[in-house]
């Protein structure tokens, strides 16, 4: 099983989120105002220091556009925000990231 094969299991199994970091946390630091550079930063400093980060991001890659919530897709999930993931998305698709 390769690891992509691994990771996909493990983000469609979401026993992942049981180790999140921000788990029983307010959730709502995680979706700052695009001027609030400090509450950005609060939010990225907790998911640096969370040990489920490539699940968390890989799950908001593959989920974008498709919550049922409104502005879900604008939060800060695995230490990238909106464009971020999607430029990291492109870029690794293209090969460069
Ligand atoms: S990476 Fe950030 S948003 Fe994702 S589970 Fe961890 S703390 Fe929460």
């Amino acid at each position: 099983m390769t690891n992509r094969a691994v990771l996909t299991e493990i983000e469609e199994s979401d026993e992942w989120r049981a180790l999140a970091n921000c788990k029983g946390i307010d959730t709502n630091i995680f979706f700052p105002s695009a001027s609030d550079t400090e509450g950005i930063a609060r939010a990225k400093e907790f998911c640096k220091r969370c040990r489920v980060k490539r699940e968390c991001l890989e799950y908001a890659i593959s989920h974008e556009g498709t919550r049922a919530t409104p502005g879900e897709d604008l939060g800060i999930y695995g230490g990238l925000g909106y464009d971020e993931r999607r430029l990291f998305a492109r870029r690794r698709s293209s090969g460069r990231g």
